[in-house]
C-alpha cells in the first residue's frame, strides 16, 4: 500500500540518520567548527541569548535540549543560567550521548545534566515537565516532524518555550550560489578527510535542502498548538532561529 511504503521510507530515513551518528560521534563537534568555520557556535549563542535561562528562583528551571548530540547547547544554557538551570540532554543515538557525558564531567556546573535516549515522536516524559524545549540542527533528521512538535507541546508546561534552530534555505541573491557550491564540492570531500567516509556528508546537505521553508515550518509549529511563532534568519538564512510559545 502506499501507506506502507511511506512507512518504510519513514524507517529508512532514521536508520540512515542513526548510522550517519554513530559514526561520527567522536568527531561530530570538529566537523562542526570546520564545516561552518566556527559559526555554528555564533548561532548556537544567539539560541541561548534568545533563550535567557534565569539564574535563580524559586522553583526549577528544567529544560529538554532533543537531539542534543553531545551536549553543546546543554552546557551553553547550564553556563548562561550560572547554573541554576537543569538540562535534560536527549537524542536517539547512543554514542552522541556517550561523547556528551563524558565530556560534561569536565563542565564547569556537569551535574546540572542528564543524558536520556529517547526518539523526539515518542518522548519517555511527563506531561507539562519542562520549562523550555531547544533543539538545534536536529529536526531536519527526524521523520516525522509534526510527531515531534506535537510532543514538545506536550512536555512543555503553560508559558513554555519552544526553540528550534535550523539549517535553512539561503535567501540572499549571489550568496545562494557560493552556498550551493560549497556544499556540493566541499562539504562531502570534507567529510571524507575527517571521518573517512563523504556519504553521511551527502545526506546533509540533502536533507537541508528538503527540509521545508521558513513559512511552511512556521505553519507546521502552530499546526502543533504552539503561538506567538516567530522566525529570525542567521546569515543570510543559511540557519534561523525559530520561537514559539505553549499559552
Ligand atoms: N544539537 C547538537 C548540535 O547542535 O550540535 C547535535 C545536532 S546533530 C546535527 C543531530 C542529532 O539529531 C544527532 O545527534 C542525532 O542522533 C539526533 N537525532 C536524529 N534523529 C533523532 C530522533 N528521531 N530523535 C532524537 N534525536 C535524533
Amino acid at each position: 500500500t502506499h501507506f506502507g511504503n511511506r512507512q518504510v521510507a519513514l524507517e529508512e530515513k532514521q536508520g540512515l540518520v542513526n548510522a550517519v551518528f554513530h559514526g561520527v560521534a567522536d568527531r561530530y563537534d570538529l566537523m562542526n567548527d570546520l564545516m561552518s568555520g566556527g559559526v555554528h557556535r555564533v548561532w548556537k549563542d544567539a539560541m541561548v541569548a534568545n533563550l535567557a535561562p534565569p539564574k535563580k528562583g524559586t522553583r526549577p528551571y528544567r529544560v529538554l535540549d532533543m537531539a542534543g548530540g553531545t551536549g553543546d547547547i546543554a552546557e551553553r544554557i547550564i553556563n548562561a543560567s550560572l547554573g541554576y538551570a537543569e538540562v535534560t540532554v536527549s537524542d536517539i543515538n547512543s554514542d552522541m550521548l556517550r561523547v556528551g557525558e563524558e565530556r560534561a564531567r569536565s563542565w564547569r556546573f556537569g551535574s546540572q545534566a542528564r543524558f536520556v535516549e529517547a526518539n523526539a515522536e515518542e518522548l519517555p516524559f511527563e506531561d507539562e515537565s519542562f520549562n523550555a524545549y531547544t533543539i538545534a540542527f536536529g529536526i531536519r533528521n527526524v521523520p516525522r516532524i509534526d510527531k515531534a512538535l506535537q510532543e514538545a507541546h506536550r512536555v512543555l508546561k503553560r508559558g513554555g518555550r519552544l526553540l528550534v534552530l535550523e539549517f535553512s534555505q539561503v535567501d540572499v541573491p549571489g550568496l545562494d550560489r557560493i552556498y550551493d557550491m560549497f556544499s556540493d564540492r566541499l562539504i562531502p570531500p570534507m567529510g571524507r578527510v575527517v571521518t573517512g567516509d563523504a556519504q553521511p556528508y551527502q545526506y546533509l546537505v540533502e536533507s537541508i535542502r528538503k527540509f521545508p521553508s521558513p513559512s511552511a515550518f512556521t505553519a507546521m509549529i502552530s499546526a502543533a498548538g504552539f503561538k506567538r511563532v516567530t522566525h529570525t534568519p542567521y546569515s543570510g538564512n543559511i540557519a534561523a532561529l525559530f520561537g514559539a510559545w505553549k499559552i
